[in-house]
């Protein structure tokens, strides 16, 4: 629409006749140059990222420090290398759990913060309404399926451990770059289908959309999958602790390589799929996806880097309104209880999820949140895409924010 009424403004003061009318009349009929970040997020869709979805789900639970763990991956890695995100690497670390401390009471305050107000959140802000109980399931007989309980029976062992990252290299500013997560693992006796397979599927399929062949970045894009979230965002902190001191060095010094490029954001991903809104007095909670569900994008307002996280959060937004094909987005300033924490005071660092984690998530807005019912199966069609939806958003923006372009 805009620009026919830029030709019609250039027809009127140049005049017909003129050489410049003709060459205005011309452009006129080329059909205006399709936006490549359309095309990109096109390249999204619903049925690629439920089987991306549905492969993590192979893996049972993929709790850290076990087989099934490992083996997915391997899995992502070769899935990585098939979409063409050539620089695939891992990043190693030792992972000792802390001394037992006793049972932590699984009550309805697993959200609270703890001390002070009774209703103040994790993360900030004030938890509305009615409450459902929250907690982690550590019973293998609360799973029903045999075959998925027995894949999930492996116990986890400490020790080594590795998680997986590849990297789209910019062409003209290779030495600077956007990260795109999600967490691995999972825990709780089901699959970890949307905590967080539904977030590793999405920063997958990024990762097959930006590496085609013929799309280029000017920026880098690196696309991690952090491992030992469940336990403390402890694959994220060691990733800040090995590889932050390295941004920006070219490495060998001339080659033009950038090992670690510079980190200009950060945006993590972490349960994109359920937003039924809050529970019900009588603690259930509507097994539709609400119609007024939301992409929640959270940075966190206390952090080093609140303002450039906050800037980074309206670009999502913004581009969630531009491609983002049925569910809007809402930005918040209490991210809390992700990767993207470890990150906050060194760089720009936000979150993407399905609901807001302290106020709602912690306040039992989702009853499948490590429970045997994160499985596959318990999700509709209008719950992955919610998930597909956060996609269409991230990549709009990261898109744009990378000067990422189609050769013809
Ligand atoms: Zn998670």
């Amino acid at each position: 629409m805009r620009s026919s009424v830029v030709i019609v403004a250039i027809v009127a003061c140049v005049g017909i006749g003129s050489p410049a009318f003709a060459q205005a009349a011309a452009a006129a009929a080329e059909p205006a140059a399709p936006d490549p970040v359309k095309t990109m997020v096109g390249r999204l869709d619903l049925e690629h990222y439920k089987a991306t979805i549905k492969g993590l789900t192979a893996f049972g639970d993929r709790r850290q420090g076990t087989d099934r763990n490992r083996a997915a991956v391997d899995w992502i890695e070769a899935q990585l290398k098939s979409y063409g995100c050539a620089n695939v690497e891992r990043l190693k670390y030792e992972y000792q759990p802390p001394p037992a401390r006793g049972t932590a009471p699984g009550a309805a305050g697993r959200g609270a913060a703890g001390g002070g107000r009774g209703d103040a959140a994790q993360g900030g802000g004030r938890l509305r309404g009615i409450r459902a109980r929250t907690g982690v399931n550590t019973d293998p007989n609360a799973q029903p399926d045999v075959k998925l309980r027995e894949l999930n029976m492996q116990p986890t062992t400490p020790g080594e451990r590795e998680e997986v990252y590849c990297t789209k290299i910019g062409t003209s500013h290779p030495d600077e770059m956007y990260i795109v997560s999600g967490h691995m693992d999972g825990h709780g006796w089901g699959e970890a289908a949307n905590d967080d397979g539904s977030g590793t599927a999405l920063v997958m399929e990024l990762a097959r959309v930006m590496n085609s062949p013929d799309v280029t970045t000017e920026r880098s894009i690196r696309f991690a999958l952090w491992n030992n979230e469940e336990t403390g965002t402890n694959g994220a902190r060691a990733y800040v602790e090995q590889r932050g001191p390295l941004q920006g060095k070219e490495n060998p010094a001339g080659s033009g390589k950038y090992p670690e490029p510079k980190w200009l954001g950060m945006i993590q991903h972490d349960m994109m799929m359920f937003d039924h809104g809050m529970p019900r007095a009588d603690g259930t909670v509507s097994p539709e996806q609400r119609p007024e569900a939301d992409v929640n994008i959270e940075f966190q307002v206390t952090s080093t880097f609140a303002e450039g996280a906050q800037k980074l959060a309206w670009t999502l937004e913004a581009a969630n309104e531009k491609y983002a094909t049925d569910y809007p987005a809402q930005v918040g300033p209490h991210m809390t209880n992700t990767d993207s924490g470890p990150f906050m005071n060194v760089v720009p660092a936000i979150s993407v999820r399905e609901n807001e984690r302290g106020t709602q998530i912690g306040a039992g807005w989702d009853p499948h949140w490590h429970q045997p019912t994160d499985v596959f199966a318990t999700f509709s069609d209008k719950d992955f895409r919610l998930g597909l939806n956060a996609a269409q958003t991230t990549l709009g923006a990261v898109a744009q924010l990378t000067g990422a372009n189609i050769k013809h």
